[in-house]
């Protein structure tokens, strides 16, 4: 049997545990040939991705957190060894201080914007120039955003405004990074059970709202996800960049709930 990515090799940020999209994704791309390093953000998440990696066949499983250069200097030094290339990079990391994923918007600090802003978007344009040297025959960078970008959706707060950030983000970088041809986009999943999910407030009821309204009436899985991801990385998603692909079961389309929620 041919698979769709033989001979790819990239690199996926951001798997925390088997609930993490970027599990889902590693999962589906490893399903279609691809080749995957990890990383692991500390020491105490190790003992959950080094398994998953290695289920995976992954040759490359280091520790690096998305703000410490010296962490990420390493990883990219052993991508280099190992391959001397690179297909893909998938960017699937956000973080904000929890006490200001509920409540008023109003009240965001300074340090939570600056911190929120960073990991969750600043993280992405240097992932994306140190990714740049190693696509030599071109590749595909994507990243994970959600519908709170565009609009506003309870206690997601400031990361609603990083996730605009990092919509206009893929927008700057592929028109940088196309004639290059390397594609850049993100996916746009509806809400999911994972770790950073259950951090921002109300989070059940949000998923509970999303699922009962979607008009396909789900949310995604991370199959769903994963197979968004294989379509990015193969040749089919050649002429697809810049693009915020929604994966929500069709919930963006709504103007107002399903008569039968009112
Ligand atoms: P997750 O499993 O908790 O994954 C988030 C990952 O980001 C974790 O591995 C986390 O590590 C990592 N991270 C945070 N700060 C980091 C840093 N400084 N350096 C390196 N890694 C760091 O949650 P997820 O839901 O799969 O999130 C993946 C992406 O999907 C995020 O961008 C999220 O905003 C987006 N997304 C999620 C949903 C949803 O409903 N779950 C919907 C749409 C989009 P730690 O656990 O150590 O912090």
């Amino acid at each position: 049997m041919t698979h769709l990515l033989q001979e790819k090799k990239g690199l996926i940020i951001g798997v925390a545990n088997e609930r993490s999209i970027a599990w889902g994704i590693a999962r589906e791309l490893s399903n279609q040939g691809a080749e995957i390093a990890l990383n692991y953000q500390n020491e105490g998440l190790a003992k959950r991705v080094i398994p998953l990696g290695e289920s995976i066949n992954s040759k490359i499983i280091m520790q690096a957190d998305a703000t410490d250069t010296d962490s990420l200097d390493k990883l990219f030094a052993q991508i280099n060894e190992t391959w001397g290339q690179l297909d893909f990079l998938v960017h699937a990391i956000a973080f904000s201080d929890k006490s200001e994923l509920t409540g008023k918007f109003i009240n965001t600090s300074q340090e939570n914007f600056l911190l929120s802003l960073n990991v969750s978007c600043y993280s992405f344009i240097d992932l994306a120039r140190r990714s740049v040297p190693l696509m030599k025959k071109g590749g595909s960078i994507m990243t994970l955003t959600y519908m709170g970008a565009n609009r506003v959706t309870p206690n997601y707060n400031v990361m609603g405004v990083a996730k605009a950030a990092l919509e206009s983000t893929v927008r700057y970088l592929a028109n940088d990074l196309g004639p290059l041809n390397i594609r850049v986009n993100a996916i746009s999943p509806g809400p999911m059970k994972t770790l950073a999910g259950a951090a921002i407030g109300s989070a059940r009821k949000t998923y509970r709202h999303t699922e009962a309204n979607a008009p396909l009436g789900m949310n995604p899985t991370q199959e769903h996800v994963g197979g968004t991801a294989v379509y990015l990385v193969s040749d089919y998603g050649a002429s697809t960049t810049g693009e915020v692909i929604r994966v929500d079961g069709g919930f963006h389309v709504l103007g107002m709930p399903q008569l039968n929620f009112l």
